[in-house]
């Protein structure tokens, strides 16, 4: 018996295949247990007795209805009919008296809609499917409507994988159709059912829907405009719903959240989108262990059950230790290849560049070791690691190849003294094989390089087969103590939020905001998973007093555009605290998707753009006309230079 998953499966290259064949048992398993734990009715009120995909040899005998698409058709004797439960096999009647059911299901194109009645029988002896969960019985079908017809479609349902992405967002409800979007937005849907359960019925928080007409908050993300009609007044669409949930606050709901969509123009950027979902989340009288301890809580009751459970509490990592072992804040710690300062054994260098870099005020030597890395990188890899570092960070990469466990191969290899390179061995733990990378530069950009570099060598060494991370595993991590301001940018003497304005200063910390305040640690917490921060959040201050010394005097900012919440400071508001999590980007790794828009019904192109219905698009000038705006058009030079700076033209 033909079975579509499988063939779907078989299809596949050897990774999405794994992931599709775990994803398609995991899918009807977690179906049996929900359906054992609370029998979800699937075809009340419908024109359906049952689904294609629970019939089982129990119901043979029985008379149903089903409704589905026309799957696959084989010689005029059967059709497969699917529906988001699974597929059954019908019988097409080849009897005169049928012969207008036999007209239906043998006209109907495929993807056509149909619905059928007919009795549950047995498949005859070896013609019955143990691949197919509905193997045991077929449908031998009395009636037969056809409820619309498909006509020509732009790409097979059956294809999952060999369609451009910018296609499936084109026919985006064609491509819903697909066993993995289903899978994704069911699980989805699983997941956010059970974390209302925990957050409302077992911690009595209450669920707020919070305004998206809003105005500009400072300090933060880029904001979406929308006109109004009062000449030059715009609303903005909020970043997220902080302000509103700390209001909430100071409204006594004591316990708030929401599954918040939030807006963001931040251009394109890959896996980032436009608008998003957050779980947004603010409690009173809480601590930062507090929050910690609910989202634990709330990660392990939601978590599939066909996953390994989640163990908490979670790692907590300073943001220093990230920075310096990882070069990163939101750490990958399901592998070693940890970052080592190695600049004390390279005081006496005679390497150039080291030499360089160490007379400088801030500067360091640093080096990962790649485990049998000269087994696995070739001398192109090598050099493409350098150029990485070459045009990425302007900063020069050294390998060094370890031949026998004291034995060097590097450019530089005379220059390496004796006891540098038996320090080398000691410090980084190298053996025979392993390929050193050193770089030298200030502290924070040689560690980002090699941070990056470690990441990029792990991929390498996956792709030439080397198991590093375990796809099983999910590595959650909390980086806590982040400085509450960063220089900024464009201009180091000034400082920005490293978050957000509204994060409370480490309370040991509070008496340097008035004398040094780039040495502030805030109450600020990531949560990171498997190198992906998918949440953070942050003890607020309360206080009205230290919030206006810190958009006015630290940051700059115009005070009055916050007078509101300065104000509710003002008039009792409790201690709070809370966090938002990153739904996107938690479904995407919880389900392996290759790109959060797998993840979300109806996302945006990488330029932010609806392939489906052509958004953003033109407006009459005439529609402006209420707003008291008009386009000022880009000249032909201007669209020309803003389309060749961007980093990608594919739309999706
Ligand atoms: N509103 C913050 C954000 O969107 C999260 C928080 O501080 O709760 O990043």
């Amino acid at each position: 018996m033909f079975c579509w998953l499988s063939r779907l499966c078989r299809g596949l290259s050897t990774p999405t295949r794994r992931t599709t064949q775990l994803i398609w048992s995991s899918a009807s398993r977690s179906l049996v247990l929900s359906s054992q734990r609370r029998i979800p009715e699937l075809s009340s009120f419908v024109a359906r007795t049952n689904t294609c995909g629970e019939l089982r040899s129990s119901h043979l005998g029985q008379e149903v209805t089903l409704c589905g698409w026309i799957q696959f058709r084989r010689q005029n004797i059967f059709l497969v009919l699917r529906d988001f439960h699974g597929l059954v096999q019908v019988v097409i009647p080849q009897d005169e008296s049928a012969a207008s059911v036999k007209k239906i299901l043998c006209e109907a194109p495929m993807e056509s809609v149909v619905q059928v009645s007919g009795t549950v029988i047995s498949r005859p002896p070896g013609q019955k499917n143990p691949k197919m969960p509905t193997g045991e019985i077929e449908i031998k079908v009395k009636t037969a409507k056809l409820l619309n017809s498909c006509k020509k479609l732009p790409f097979e349902i059956k294809d999952f994988m060999k369609k451009t992405e910018a296609l499936r967002l084109q026919y985006r409800y064609l491509d819903l159709r697909s066993v993995q979007m289903q899978y994704n937005l069911r699980l989805r849907s699983q997941m956010v059912m059970k974390m209302r359960e925990y957050l409302c019925n077992l911690h009595g928080f209450v669920d707020v829907e919070t305004p998206t007409l809003f105005k500009r908050t400072p300090g933060g993300a880029k904001e979406f405009v929308i006109p109004s009609r009062e000449p030059g007044k715009f609303y903005s669409l909020p970043q997220s719903p902080q302000q509103f949930k700390q209001l909430l606050m100071v409204g006594g709901l004591d316990r708030y959240f929401q599954v918040a969509r939030c807006y963001r123009d931040e251009g394109s950027r890959p896996d980032r989108q436009p608008e998003f979902t957050q779980i947004d989340i603010e409690m009173s009288f809480v601590d930062q262990t507090g929050v910690q301890s609910l989202i634990e809580g709330l990660l392990q009751y939601s978590w599939p059950s066909d996953k390994d459970p989640v163990v908490v509490p979670f790692p907590s990592m300073p943001f220093a230790e990230a920075l310096a072992s990882y070069g990163t804040d939101k750490p990958d710690t399901r592998f070693g290849m940890k970052i080592v300062d190695i600049s004390d054994m390279f005081r006496n260098t005679e390497v150039g560049f080291l030499q360089d870099a160490l007379s400088k005020p801030q500067g360091t030597v640093k080096a990962i070791c790649i485990r049998k890395g000269a087994k696995y990188f070739k001398r192109k890899d090598i050099e493409s690691i350098r150029k990485f570092a070459a045009d990425h960070f302007n900063e020069e990469v050294l390998p060094i190849f370890l031949k026998t466990s004291e034995t060097w191969n590097s450019p530089v290899a005379k220059f390496i003294m004796e006891e540098q390179g038996l320090g080398l061995v000691k410090l980084l733990e190298t053996q025979e094989e392993d390929v050193v990378l050193l770089t030298a530069g200030e502290h924070k950009k040689a560690c980002s390089l090699m941070g990056k570099l470690r990441l990029e060598c792990a991929d390498l060494l996956e792709a030439r087969g080397v198991v590093l991370r375990d796809p099983a595993l999910f590595s959650f991590l909390w980086v806590v103590d982040f400085p509450l301001f960063l220089p900024k940018e464009e201009n180091p003497q000034e400082l920005e939020s490293a978050h957000h304005p509204f994060t409370a200063p480490h309370p040991n910390d509070i008496h340097l905001l008035y004398t040094e305040p780039h040495k502030v640690r805030s109450q600020h917490y990531d949560l990171v998973l498997n190198g992906n921060e998918i949440g953070g959040g942050s003890i607020r201050i309360h206080n009205s007093e230290i919030q206006h010394y810190i958009l006015a005097t630290v940051l700059k900012e115009d005070v009055k555009l916050l007078s509101h919440l300065l104000q509710a400071l003002d008039y009792g508001a409790p201690p709070h605290g809370g966090i938002a999590l990153g739904l996107d980007r938690l479904m995407c790794l919880v389900t392996g998707a290759p790109s959060i828009r797998d993840v979300i019904a109806f996302p945006k192109s990488f330029r932010g753009h609806d392939l489906m219905s052509n958004a953003p698009d033109f407006i009459p000038p005439e529609e402006l006309k209420p707003y008291h705006i008009q386009v000022s058009w880009p000249t032909d030079a201007e669209t020309e230079k803003s389309s060749s700076n961007h980093p990608c033209l594919s739309e999706s």
